[in-house]
Order: C-alpha cells, then sequence, then structure tokens
C-alpha cells in the first residue's frame, strides 16, 4: 500500500490572523458543511516553485471573482497571503525540498457556503507535493478527444445562473469526461459548444499556435486561445502567458475558434497552473503540426511560461 501524500492544512479562522494549522490526517469538515453537500463553493488550484506561489494576485483576483459570481463573502486577500505562507512554510518544513531547484507543490484554496444554518463561509488552505501526471504530460504531451459541452457558447452571458465563468467546487461533469476519454483511450477532452465553437478543456485552457512567413520573409508566430466570454474559465496561464509571448513578439488572437482551426494550427497546446504548457499530439486520432515545429513552439513558449513570477 501507497502512504498518502502529505498535505497541510491551514484553515482561515478570524481568531488566529496567520491562519488555523490543522491535522489533514484527521476529519475536518462538517457533514453539513454546503461544499460536501452541494458542491457549493470555489477554489483555485495554484503552483508553488521552489517555495514561491506563481501568478498569486491573478488567482486570488479570479477567487474574487468567482466569490462574487456566487455571492460569497470570502476572507481578503492579505488573510489569505498569510494562510498560505503559514501553509506552504509549514509543508516545506515538514517536507524539505529534495531537488537542489524545480521543487513543486500545488497550493490549493478552497471556500465553500459553509455549515447549513450558520452565516460564514468555510475557508482553508491545502499544501500537497505535485505529482508525476503534469511533468509526464508536458514532457510527452497528450492525446485529446472533442467532446460536446451541451451549451452554446453564448449561454453564459444570458445565464449567469450556470457560473460558466467562476471557478466552482462542482467539477463532477469535469472529472466525468476526462474518465471518459481515459476510457476511450485518450488523455484528455477539448469541449465544444452546441454551435461548433472550442471551448475549454475540463481543466485546462486551449491554445493554439500559426507560425507564417510574411512578404518580406520574416516569421510571423501567432497564438490563439478562444473567446474568453465564451462561457469558459479565464485561465490565469492563459493571460499571463498572452502577456510574456506579446513582450517576445508574437502576435496574439482570441477565437472564436472551431475544430477544424484546431486541426490545421501548427501546434495545440493544453495548459494549465500545475500541469503548465502540454503539446496536444492527436485530435481524435489526427496527428496536429508537424513535431519539429510543435517540438520548437513548446520549447520556446515554455521558457516564457516559466520566466513569470
Ligand atoms: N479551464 C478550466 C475549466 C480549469 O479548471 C482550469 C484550471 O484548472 C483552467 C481552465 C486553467 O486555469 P489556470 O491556468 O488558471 O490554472
Amino acid at each position: 500500500m501507497t502512504s498518502p501524500a502529505p498535505v497541510v492544512l491551514v484553515f482561515l479562522d478570524p481568531s488566529f490572523p496567520d491562519g488555523r494549522l490543522a491535522d489533514a490526517a484527521k476529519p475536518q469538515l462538517m457533514v453539513t458543511d454546503q461544499g460536501a453537500t452541494r458542491g457549493d463553493g470555489i477554489f483555485e488550484t495554484m503552483l508553488a516553485v521552489d517555495g514561491s506561489v506563481r501568478k498569486m494576485q491573478a488567482h486570488l483576483n479570479r477567487l474574487g471573482g468567482s466569490a462574487e459570481a456566487l455571492d460569497l463573502v470570502i476572507p481578503d486577500q492579505d488573510a489569505w497571503r498569510r494562510a498560505i505562507d503559514t501553509a506552504l512554510s509549514e509543508h516545506l518544513h515538514q517536507n524539505p525540498a529534495t531537488d537542489s531547484s524545480g521543487d513543486e507543490r500545488v497550493v490549493k484554496l478552497v471556500v465553500t457556503r459553509g455549515v447549513e444554518g450558520s452565516d460564514g463561509p468555510t475557508a482553508w488552505v491545502q499544501v500537497s507535493p505535485a505529482g508525476s501526471l503534469g511533468r509526464r504530460q508536458r514532457e510527452t504531451g497528450l492525446d485529446v478527444i472533442l467532446l460536446e459541452r451541451g451549451y452554446d457558447s453564448e449561454v453564459g452571458e444570458r445565464a449567469p445562473w450556470l457560473l460558466l465563468g467562476a471557478k466552482t467546487l462542482s467539477y463532477a461533469v469535469n472529472m466525468a469526461a476526462l474518465r471518459y476519454a481515459r476510457k476511450q483511450g485518450a488523455d484528455d477532452v477539448i469541449f465544444v459548444s452546441s454551435d461548433g465553437r472550442v471551448l475549454e478543456g475540463p481543466t485546462s485552457t486551449v491554445l493554439l499556435a500559426h507560425v507564417e512567413k510574411s512578404d518580406d520573409g520574416t516569421r510571423i508566430k501567432r497564438l490563439v486561445t478562444p473567446q474568453l466570454d465564451s462561457g469558459i474559465l479565464a485561465g490565469t496561464s492563459q493571460g499571463a502567458l498572452f502577456g510574456a509571448a506579446r513582450a517576445a513578439g508574437w502576435e496574439l488572437g482570441y477565437g472564436p475558434l472551431e475544430p477544424q482551426d484546431l486541426l490545421d494550427a501548427d501546434a495545440v497546446w493544453l495548459i494549465s497552473s500545475v500541469r503548465l504548457l502540454a503539446p496536444v499530439n492527436r485530435i481524435d486520432g489526427k496527428e496536429i503540426g508537424t513535431p519539429a515545429l510543435q517540438k520548437e513552439l513548446t520549447a520556446e513558449l515554455s521558457t516564457l511560461f516559466a520566466g513569470i513570477d
């Protein structure tokens, strides 16, 4: 039997300004917590590299946006920063880094609507080691299938109660889509809307690239992602990488994208905070781009992404 990964848990608690350390191996939640009974809550998943959380401000801002979408009142950003610091320091103390550089830990922020009948949310920070899956996917790439999401690309605007742009705890459908893909022999999924638009992965943002020669022979590299207002989660990784790519001379674009655009691209990736940039090798069994160009573009964008704090 493998022993469980070491997890450090810190609750945000007004009586403990730096957060309240709790034993992650013991029960800590009430069974009537609405996070457990209804999946009613929000979360963020961040990556800490060598003890420092990447893109922390972007994650805290998105947590605030998700809270607003769900009418949840959550602790302020300073309280989160202190609790994150407590949890990460404790995790590093209990599990010192074995790599001299590139040590990766996952820092998860969770807020639920709290215990039924109470008036406050339940909020915590959880730190654990990063698993090997993300690293493997970055290195070997992914086979992806396209799956229907069952919504059109404008429903997010018409029906805000669907919470499509928020990072809610209701991820059972996303996890079911991943299991479905794995049963088909694939690694991951790209959702497509009922009006035929490329949306996102169950836990990732879709990116594609085109490389062209201009009339004067200069190379033009264009990085494209689906429209952010098409009922998808705005990725903090996509946002950060777009900033770095623009500074490095890439052209940027925001959909709309159709499945054929993915098949015609020079490279396609799924990107997210923990796995980082994972190249898509095949979509529905069809090869994407050419291996040499895909490798070159992946290396260039991965270096740009690694340079972001
Ligand atoms: N889209 C969905 C549905 C996600 O769950 C995630 C992350 O888990 C992303 C996109 C990528 O977001 P980020 O880059 O902020 O990790």
